[in-house]
This record gives C-alpha cells, structure tokens and sequence, in this order.
C-alpha cells in the first residue's frame, strides 16, 4: 500500500468522513478572491483582507508547502419535527453549531494525522522529519478551493463546498506539508440549471451565482458582525439568532444526499436547536457563559447572542414578549438596549 493510501486510511480510521490530497498550488480562484475583498465583499472580517496573497498561496503559510491533506467531516443529523423550526416563538441556529465546537473534535484528530504522516515519511521513506501544519478554518487558507482540489466536492452557486454521495453539511481541515504525495482529481460535477440558493436567500445575500456578500448574509450578521444590525435587513432575518441555513436546506444535493457522518457529535436536543426567544432573552452574562460553555455560540458573546434575539422578537411580533424587551431597554450593553427598543416598536407596529 502506497504513502498516499495508507495517509487516507489512518484519516478514514480517525472518523474522518472525506479526505482527498492537492497540490499545494496558488489557489484557482486567487483573482476572484482578491476582486471580492476589493468591492467591500468580506464586511467587517478585516482579517480575511491582512496579506491576501498569503491566504491563495500555500507555500507563504508553510515554507516549501507541495501537498494539502483536506479532511471532511459531515456534521449532519437528522431533521428536528418541523413544529420546531416553524415555532417563531424559537430562535434557529445554524446547523453547525448544535453541538461543541467543532475545532475541539477536529484538530486532535488533524493532530494525530499529522504525526502519523511524520511517522510514515521518516521510518518508510527515510526522509528527514516532516514540516507541517494543520489547520481547521483556523489558517490563512482558502479551504473550500483546496477541498475542490483534491475531490473532496464541488463548489455550488451558494459558495460552499457539495459533497455528492454526502450533501454539504460539512466541516473542513487541512494538512498542509512539505512532501510530494500521490494527487486527486477534482470531481466534476456542479448546480447545473438550479439556482434555488439564489432566490430563497432571505436578504439577497447571493446577488449571482458563487457570489456572496457578507454585508447581507444572516450568518455574517449574526455571529461576526460586532455592531447593530441594518434597520433594513433586520425584517428580514426571522428567528435567524445565530447563522443560517436557508441556502442550504433548499440545495437538492443536500436534500437528496446528506448523510450523517460515520461518528456523529451533535446534539439533537430542542433546547440547542432553536431555543425558546424569551427565555434566551433574560439571560445574564454568568448565565449566558454556563449555558453556552464550549459551544460555537460564545463567538458571538452575550451582546451579540441577545442582539439577535431581541430582533427575532421583534420578527415575532407577540405582545407576550414586551416585558422581557422593556426589560433588555435597561441592559448596560448598549447594542443590546437598541435593538431591545426596536423590536418593541415593532411588535407594537404589527399590532396595529
Ligand atoms: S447563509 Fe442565509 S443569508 Fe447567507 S447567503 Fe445563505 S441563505 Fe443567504
Ligand atoms: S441550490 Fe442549486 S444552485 Fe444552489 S448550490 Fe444547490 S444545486 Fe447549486
């Protein structure tokens, strides 16, 4: 058995779902990145825009960088009863974060695949010891086009990575290092005539096909933007509070195909699927910390958790919730009091 096949056993062994290898080339879509960053595309995450250049070229992140292992690991369970997700009395999270943080499951076992692969060069090609990195969207890397690179999927109208035999919902890494392994071929495969991602998005995220503008998408708002929400686009959020799914859920290849990985860690449990609004609403910053210790949701921290809550309220438009909101009206956080007093005009203006 070659190198390069007993790499991908041990990945597969790891409870890896997908692993595929690239060369480590300047990425294809390199222009198309620096022209999206150039028209504000990326919003506020400044740092997809620090040394560009670097993120579409391997070989700056890790010195003499040949070949990326990219590892795929499906984070797709099943449906919850759709009483739930049509409840807007319940916030909706993405569905990548109904569990523990992902980095936590991914980066051991990214770590272990490394070392094996220092193991295997050095003992059975008795070549020095490897240079190498692992990253789990943790580097300055574009991974969704590495992936493409080594077959792991294709890249869909919506910009994510579809995977055909197991749908889209799934978790990237990479091993980037410096040693010549056998390549894959990318899959050749694509949306074909559909463009579903494109209509459904709820606030024209995806002005055009493999575009995204972060400036609009619900998941940019809610979990990386760090200041009030557009009044614009606030209507057209629902009980989005952290993330979203829509241009997703609709694709046909995930409809059709999405499978749940061979070691599956999330939860299913309402409470973490779309959580009660009022309850999440009260919520203090201890609290706040103890519920959501070790899951994705601290990304956004309290201010921004309750920010979204206070808008999906608001997108309610039940009277029910104006205590809570006239409440939050007095929080000390002061993203928190505006959106709070928004969604209390709002209630009342549905009211009437
Ligand atoms: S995540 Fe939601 S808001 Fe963003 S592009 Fe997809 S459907 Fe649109
Ligand atoms: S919904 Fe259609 S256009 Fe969008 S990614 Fe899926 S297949 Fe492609």
């Amino acid at each position: 058995m070659s190198l390069t096949q007993r790499i991908k056993e041990k990945a597969i062994s790891l409870g890896f779902d997908l692993v595929g290898i690239a060369p480590a080339d300047r990425a294809p879509h390199a222009e198309a990145y620096h022209r999206w960053l150039a028209n504000g595309y990326a919003a506020q995450m400044s740092w997809l825009a620090r040394d560009p250049e670097r993120r579409v070229t391997p070989r700056l992140v890790l010195s003499g960088a040949q070949s990326a292992v990219v590892v795929g690991l499906s984070y797709f369970t099943h449906n919850p009863p759709a009483e739930l997700w049509n409840d807007p009395s319940r916030g909706r999270i993405a569905r990548y974060a109904w569990g523990l943080d992902y980095h936590e499951i991914m980066l051991p076992r990214l770590r272990e695949l490394g070392e094996f692969i220092n193991t295997e060069t050095r003992f059975w090609q008795k070549s020095e010891a490897l240079n190498w990195r692992a990253y789990v969207d943790t580097g300055p890397i574009l991974e969704r086009d590495l992936a493409a690179q080594a077959g792991l999927g294709f890249i869909g109208k919506n910009c994510l990575l579809i995977n055909p035999r197991i749908g889209a919902y799934l978790f990237l890494g990479e091993i980037l290092l410096d040693f010549e392994l056998e390549y894959d071929e990318p899959i050749h495969c694509s949306c074909g005539n559909c463009s579903r991602c494109l209509t459904i998005c709820p606030t024209q995220a995806l002005p055009t096909a493999y575009l995204l503008d972060s400036n609009c998408c619900i998941s940019y708002l809610t979990i990386e933007h760090k200041e009030s929400i557009p009044l614009p686009l606030r209507p057209l959020m629902g009980n989005w509070i952290f993330g979203c799914d829509a241009c997703q859920e609709i694709c046909p290849w995930v409809r059709r195909y999405s499978q749940v990985g061979r070691q599956p860690f999330l939860h299913y449990d309402p409470e973490w699927v779309a959580p009660n609004l009022l309850e999440l609403m009260a919520l203090d910053e201890t609290a706040f910390r103890s519920r959501f210790k070790g899951t994705p949701i601290l990304r956004s921290k309290r201010r921004g958790l309750l920010r979204n809550v206070a808008i999906a309220l608001g997108n309610w438009g039940n009277p029910i919730a104006l205590p809570i909101l006239q409440q939050a009206t007095q929080d000390p956080e002061p993203l928190i009091r505006e959106h709070a007093q928004w969604a209390i005009e709002r209630i009342k203006s549905l009211k009437v």
